[in-house]
């Protein structure tokens, strides 16, 4: 942590700012500069309150030279890293594409969109079993039915499935059926929820919280990390703003500084972010050309008969034909799909 101090401080109040540091534990160092005086904090605690130093007479400024999140940092692990799951490898240079629909509605349905995720080539089969939904009078998901019919569907056509856990009890049953489980963006910071993922043998995706910083996901990354689950991703799906012609603002700059601050691959789900199909290929493109490890989009091949989400789902041609775009700009930035 550095304290800037203001130039018109006195003595006393700094020597006031060093005592108060030494007495929250801090080692500290002071250095006179020709504008101003800086002093150094060494042995920042990870929630240690800043606004405890800013509010003392004589603090022009204080940063947080240690991000609060260790193990999810870059500088902890300068290597970026990848996660194998079977012969699949999510983060380093293959950029893995997750499809299927939002919700699992029936086993017809699953097994249509699962033939249409392999013959596109992609790998990953997504569909929700159990459904976080706005309103309590929508679909709520089919359950463990649900569960069971993604993974007949995925072992018919050599898929890996991931599936959304809402709460504790449902862990288990989704460790059972699912190779990746998804953590949503209402329970980004479900803390009793991410401790418990965090000791499940199953790699998780995170979703960004709908008003969460890039701080506090990478936070709530470190909660599943700091329970000794080492397989954690990441994926953008767009955050609340005061825009509202799309669904949610989709923040493609949450890519590169991810990649900055920490060594976890990040995805980047254009389908929620934006809620309108039209919209949803020219951001997938701009995702891959901004750098994300993957991308996941929802599909359906009746989506006027979609139980959720359906306005957003790209129709299987659609689909495709995406695919090839975004493989055409994986190869220019010397990546593949
Ligand atoms: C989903 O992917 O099915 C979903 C509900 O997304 P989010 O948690 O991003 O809203
Ligand atoms: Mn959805």
């Amino acid at each position: 942590m550095v304290i800037v101090i203001k130039n018109n401080a006195t003595e006393k109040e700094i020597s006031n700012i060093i005592a108060h540091l030494e007495d929250e534990g801090f080692k500290t160092h002071r250095s006179d500069g020709e504008q101003r005086s800086i002093i150094g904090a060494i042995g920042v605690k990870t929630n240690f309150d800043t606004r405890k130093i800013k509010m003392l007479d004589g603090v022009a400024d204080v940063y947080r030279v240690t991000a609060p999140f260790k193990l999810a940092s870059r500088s902890f692990k300068e290597d970026n890293s990848t996660i194998k799951i079977k012969d699949t490898i999510i983060g380093g240079n293959n950029i893995s594409i997750i499809a299927g629909p939002c919700s699992i509605e029936s086993e017809k349905q699953i097994f249509h969109l699962a033939k249409v995720v392999a013959e596109s080539g992609v790998k990953i089969l997504r569909g929700g079993a159990f459904k976080p939904r706005s309103s309590p009078y929508s679909f709520q998901g089919l359950g463990i039915e649900g569960l069971k019919l993604i993974r007949k569907a995925a072992d018919e056509f050599g898929l890996l499935v991931i599936t959304e856990v809402l709460q504790i009890n449902q862990i288990d049953d989704v460790c059972k059926y699912a190779d990746i489980i998804q953590l949503g963006a209402r329970n980004m910071q479900n803390f009793a929820l991410l401790k418990e993922v965090g000791k499940a043998n199953k790699p998780v995706m995170l979703k960004r919280g709908l008003s969460a910083t890039i701080e506090e996901w990478l936070m709530s990354a470190e909660y599943i990390l700091s329970g000794g689950n080492e397989d954690v991703f990441l994926c953008e799906r767009g955050i609340r703003t005061f825009e509202n012609y799309t669904r949610n603002t989709f923040d493609l700059s949450a890519i590169p500084v991810v990649h900055e601050r920490s060594h976890l691959p990040v995805f980047a789900d254009p389908s929620h972010a934006v809620g309108l199909r039209d919209k949803i290929p020219p951001m997938a493109r701009a995702a891959v050309a901004a750098g994300a490890d993957g991308i996941m989009i929802e599909i359906h091949h009746e989506p006027e008969k979609a139980l959720s989400d359906g306005p957003q789902a790209l129709l299987p041609e659609q689909f495709s034909y995406l695919m090839s775009e975004m493989r055409l700009i994986a190869s220019a930035i010397g990546r593949s799909i």
